[in-house]
């Protein structure tokens, strides 16, 4: 029998039951709900195994009491304050919880909101900048024509699309072997009186590294002394925010920098909340220009909204205060630094191993980057690593640098809460074994067709 690939064909046979639906166009009669549940469940066996993804800082376990939370509240829309009132006041304790765990210097003062992830939380700081930048240059009488905004080469692509989308020249500071990271040295060349402002990641997603933000702030500070420019910084911790106040609170990176006007991060990351949701926190009201917050009504009277998403899960939101109850300041160090062990000990053993140079070893957020040692072999690649890899269910993506270093490979692997020793055991024994295996080819791999790995 030949497949015509635009039609659905389960095998079921129960009596009544449709043999074909189409795959492209609406099917014109119902299916029963079975058959329909079956094939959508049968499909998405093919997809990796979630907990073996070792590419994505995405949560994908939060256990029992959240998945019965979940399915509790999985209808209650984010945006109908005045009709879920009491999710948006607890919208509001979580992002009040992160003003202060970033600490704030005046809680009261601050604003925030959940979105639906770091993206749109990273649109709203940068659109932040923008209009205070307007607002000013139109004060002053001055253009507003040529606005632009200064970030790592190594920045997420959400970065990218904010300049797109929203019209903002990009001056990526290029990552390079003397400067791995935006560390604040060149940023001279880059400010000038039409710069909104100035992104750090905590927690650069190539790497696992954390930007100085301090070093960063502190090269604001001295332009400032010279030119008068007042450069904001936004601080990108879609995973750093959730790590940094656990792992390392001495790291002076968040709103006790006076110039740190905004800060990120991705609740469903090291927020350990199911995908979708983010938070932004700005330090003071003022920070965020009256004009991009719109009022809705609520309980009578009005709640201010400033996300870019109308409609949007609430029970997400409600599993972030059920994490921060559960779990607590202790709770979370306790995860967090289960990661960074099992991050540091794989690192270790991975480094041990001779075919490969750590670029980082997972001590700032429990992600680490290796590269094969050069010189080490002609025949094989880590792109050919990560294929081996998954023919065993593991997923480590191989992806090039950015720009200035694109010639460089590397591999990385995302420690998440789930990953445990006994799993991290099982995945250096495949390692050793799929690297013995490279290493004794008498001649090299095929390199055609090779594609970076999907690193978000
Ligand atoms: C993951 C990530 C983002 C995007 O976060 P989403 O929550 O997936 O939208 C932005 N910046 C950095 C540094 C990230 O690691």
């Amino acid at each position: 029998m030949t497949h015509d690939p635009s039609v659905l064909a389960p095998t079921y046979t129960r009596a009544g039951e449709r043999a074909v639906a189409p795959r492209y166009t609406i099917p014109d009669v119902e299916m029963d709900p079975t058959t329909a549940y079956q094939i959508v469940h049968d499909e998405t066996m093919l997809d990796g195994n979630a907990r073996l993804n070792l590419a994505t800082f995405v949560a994908t376990w939060m256990g029992d009491e959240a998945d019965r939370l979940f399915a509790e509240t999985y209808d209650k829309n984010m945006i109908d304050k005045d009709e879920y009132p009491r999710t948006a006041a607890i919208e509001e304790n979580c992002w009040r919880i992160l003003a202060s765990l970033w600490n704030v210097p005046d809680v009261k003062n601050s604003i925030g909101t959940s979105t639906i992830g770091s993206s749109e939380a990273c649109m709203l700081g940068g659109l932040a900048f923008k209009r205070r930048w307007q607002l000013a240059r139109r004060a002053a009488g001055k253009s507003t024509e040529k606005p632009n905004l200064i970030m790592s080469s190594a920045v997420q692509v959400c970065w990218e699309k904010f300049c797109n989308y929203f019209e903002v020249e990009p001056r990526y500071v290029p990552v390079s072997d003397e400067h791995p990271a935006l560390d604040g040295s060149q940023l001279e060349q880059y400010v000038d009186e039409n710069t909104i402002g100035v992104v750090a990641i905590m927690g650069v997603t190539y790497t696992g590294k954390y930007e100085p933000v301090q070093e960063i702030a502190a090269a604001l500070d001295a332009l400032q002394e010279k030119t008068g420019l007042d450069i904001p910084i936004h601080v990108d911790g879609a995973s750093g925010a959730m790590i940094a106040p656990f792992l390392q609170p001495e790291i002076e990176w968040d709103f006790r920098l006076p110039r740190v006007h905004s800060i990120s991060t991705s609740g469903h990351k090291y927020g350990l909340v199911y995908p979708g949701v983010g938070w932004v926190v700005w330090r003071t009201l003022d920070a965020l220009p009256d004009e991009l917050i719109f009022r809705v009504s609520y309980l009578g009277g009005d709640m201010p909204t400033l996300a870019l998403n109308f409609s949007r899960p609430g029970s997400q939101v409600l599993l972030q205060y059920y994490q921060f109850l559960r779990l607590g300041r202790e709770g979370y160090t306790a995860i967090q630094q289960e990661c960074q062990d099992v991050a540091k000990y794989l690192s270790k053993a991975i480094s041990e191993m001779g075919a490969f140079d750590l670029w980082s070893d997972g001590s700032d957020i429990p992600v680490f980057a290796w590269r094969l040692k050069p010189g080490h072999t002609e025949n094989w690649n880590l792109y050919h690593l990560s294929d081996r890899l998954r023919m065993k269910g593991w997923l480590v993506p191989a992806y090039p640098m950015p720009d200035d270093m694109s010639d460089l490979t590397v591999q990385r692997i995302v420690v998440r809460n789930g990953l445990s020793r006994d799993l991290a055991d099982e995945l250096l024994d495949d390692i050793r074994t799929e690297t013995a295996w490279l290493d004794g080819l008498s001649s090299p791999m095929p390199t055609e067709g090779q594609q970076p790995g999907f690193h978000h």
